[in-house]
């Protein structure tokens, strides 16, 4: 009996902590030891570190060949510049940055970084270049100090703090009994959605990559938040070359450029003013979300009973 359980209690350990990890996919990749999907060149070589364009030229991919998902996608990120991309839910907008860190190869095209192709590199090289703020962030069940402190391994504890301060953690950890050592995830501390953010956010400062990745929670953060939110992204931001997958426009209307995507195409794209001038999709949008916010803004202002 024991020689069966051994085994099995086993297993139970090891599928739970790749199930805890599973939507961190750096970690998951960690774990795995290896990308199944993709592979480096026997003759990759290593992205020289420094301020990254970013190209897309006519980019196809689908994730099964019978059905394609992204349709000859063209855009340039120039050296610390940030492009937008919104779009409904489904239209492909995830998909570009798990192109971009390389999960997947394109089926179609070519993404470059400083003209190097993605394939020419070596996977360590790119994603050390790349720092990702996910839609849902993922804490370890381990200390607060721990989890930022992953953003760069080697890191100090010195390092790690000053990443958090920037991120404008400080205030909420100090005011927690175990303030750094407070343990977090499924098993400590629930923070909310923009406690965990600004946690990804410090892990990608203290990474300091130049390249930025920020997939902005679906989830329907209260607008205080959501402006504190704002804040922080545009600090992380600068001087970096970035990527804003955006579901709320109010968040890229300093972008350089915005993308509007359909179904996998590029629908529209310029500055905010430009679109909002076109009259399209974007400014449907845009006219929609303005309702929305004006009904949540009145529903906030109406008086309470206390
Ligand atoms: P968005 O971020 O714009 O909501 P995604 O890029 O996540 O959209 O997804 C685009 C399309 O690709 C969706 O139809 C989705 O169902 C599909 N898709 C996403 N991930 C996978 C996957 N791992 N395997 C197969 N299809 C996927
Ligand atoms: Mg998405």
């Amino acid at each position: 009996l024991i020689q069966l359980y051994m085994p099995l209690n086993f297993l139970g350990v090891v599928y739970r902590e790749i199930r805890q990890a599973l939507t961190d996919i750096e970690r998951m990749f960690k774990l795995l030891g290896e990308n199944r999907e993709v592979a480096d060149a026997p003759d990759a070589i290593a992205l020289p570190p420094g301020p990254a364009e970013v190209r897309f030229e006519a980019v196809d991919f689908a994730y099964d060949a019978a059905r394609p998902i992204l349709h000859d996608l063209s855009f340039t990120i120039p050296s610390g510049h940030t492009l937008a991309v919104v779009g409904h839910s489904g239209a492909g907008k995830s998909t570009l940055s798990r192109l971009l860190y390389r999960f997947y190869d394109v089926s179609g095209g070519a993404i470059r970084i400083n003209g190097l192709d993605l394939r020419q590199m070596t996977q360590d090289s790119l994603r050390s270049a790349i720092g990702i703020v996910p839609q849902d962030t993922v804490l370890f069940n381990d200390t607060l100090i721990y989890n930022i402190q992953y953003g760069r391994p080697g890191a100090t504890r010195e390092e790690a703090i000053a990443a958090a301060r920037a991120a404008q953690l400080e205030a909420f950890v100090e005011s927690l009994p175990e303030k750094w050592e407070s343990r977090v995830g499924e098993r400590g501390l629930k923070l909310s959605g923009g406690e965990k953010q600004r946690v990804a956010i410090a892990r990608a400062l203290l990474k300091n990559p130049p390249i930025l990745i920020f997939d902005e929670a679906t989830s329907a953060l209260d607008s205080k938040t959501e402006k504190a939110i704002q804040a922080q992204l545009e600090l992380a931001a600068r001087g970096r070359t970035t990527l804003i997958i955006a579901h709320r426009l109010s968040t890229v209307m300093e972008a350089d450029e915005i993308l509007v995507l359909e179904a996998g195409r590029i629908v529209e794209r310029g500055r905010h003013a430009e679109l909002l001038a076109a009259g399209g999709a974007y400014a449907q949008m845009w006219a929609l979300q303005q309702q929305e916010e004006l009904g949540a803004a009145l529903a906030d202002d109406t008086p309470s009973l206390e």
